[in-house]
C-alpha cells in the first residue's frame, strides 16, 4: 500500500508516518529529512538548498524528485509512505509517472487538517530526540523530566533551524499557493479523504487507520 500524507508544516504528518512505520512495516519518505541529511553532509546540493530551506521555500522540484526516485529503486515490502512529497502538481505528476513505471499505484491520499494559529504554536514547541528522530512539544508531549528520550534512551534534543515564526509563516505561503492546489488534484481522482489533524495524536491515528483499512 503507497500512501501520502498532505497537510501543512506542522499537521503531524512525520509524527503519524513514524507509527505507520512501526505498527504496519511501512517505509516513511520524507523529502524534509533527505534535504537535511543531505545539507549536514555539506555537498554541493547541501549547501544550495540550506539557504532555501531556512527561507521556508520549496527547493526545487528538479531536486526533490530526483531524490524519491533514488528511494523508490530500493525496496520497501510494506508500500510507501509519502511525507512532506508531493508539494506542487509537478512533484505529483512525476510521482504518478515514477509508480506506474514500477508498476504500482497510490492507495490513498490523507489530508491532515489543522488550523493555522495551532500551526504556529505547535512548531515553536518542537524538538526531536537527536538519536532516534522521536517528536516532542513543549506544550503536548514534553521531554521526559529525566532529560531522556522515551523511545531510545538519547540525551540530545535538536530544534529545527526552520522551526521559528518567521520561516513558518513562509512556509505556510508555499503551502497555500503551491501545495494545497493537490488537494484538488487527488480528490479529482478520487484519492483524497481528510482527517482532523489537531487531536490527540492516538485519536488521529484512529483517524487514519480507518481511511486504510476501509
Ligand atoms: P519538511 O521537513 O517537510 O517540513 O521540509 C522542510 C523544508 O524542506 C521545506 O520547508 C522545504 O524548504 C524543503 N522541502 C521538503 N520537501 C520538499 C518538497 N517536496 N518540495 C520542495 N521543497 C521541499
Amino acid at each position: 500500500m503507497n500512501i501520502i500524507l498532505l497537510g501543512p508544516p506542522g499537521a503531524g504528518k512525520g509524527t503519524q508516518a513514524r507509527r505507520l512505520v512501526e505498527e504496519r512495516g511501512m517505509t516513511q519518505l520524507s523529502t524534509g529529512d533527505m534535504l537535511r541529511e543531505a545539507r549536514s553532509s555539506g555537498t554541493e546540493m547541501g549547501r544550495k538548498v540550506a539557504e532555501v530551506m531556512d527561507r521556508g521555500e520549496l527547493v526545487t522540484d528538479e531536486i526533490v524528485i530526483g531524490l524519491i526516485a533514488e528511494k523508490l529503486a530500493g525496496d520497501a515490502g510494506g508500500g510507501f509512505i509519502f511525507d512532506g512529497f508531493p508539494r506542487t502538481l509537478g512533484q505529483a505528476d512525476a510521482l504518478g509517472a515514477l509508480l506506474e513505471r514500477m508498476g504500482q499505484k497510490l492507495d490513498a491520499v490523507i489530508e491532515m487538517r489543522v488550523d493555522d494559529e495551532a500551526l504556529v504554536a505547535r512548531i515553536t514547541a518542537r524538538s526531536t530526540c537527536g538519536n532516534c528522530g522521536e517528536v516532542y512539544n513543549d506544550l503536548t508531549k514534553p521531554i521526559p523530566a529525566d532529560g531522556k528520550c522515551s523511545k531510545c534512551g538519547g540525551t540530545e534534543f535538536k530544534r529545527r533551524a526552520d522551526d521559528n515564526e518567521g520561516s513558518l509563516r513562509q512556509r505556510l505561503m508555499e503551502y497555500y499557493k503551491k501545495t494545497s492546489p493537490l488537494i484538488g488534484y487527488y480528490y479529482a481522482k478520487g484519492d483524497l479523504t481528510g482527517v482532523e489533524g489537531l487531536g490527540e495524536i492516538d485519536e488521529v491515528s484512529g483517524a487514519i487507520k480507518a481511511v486504510l483499512d476501509a
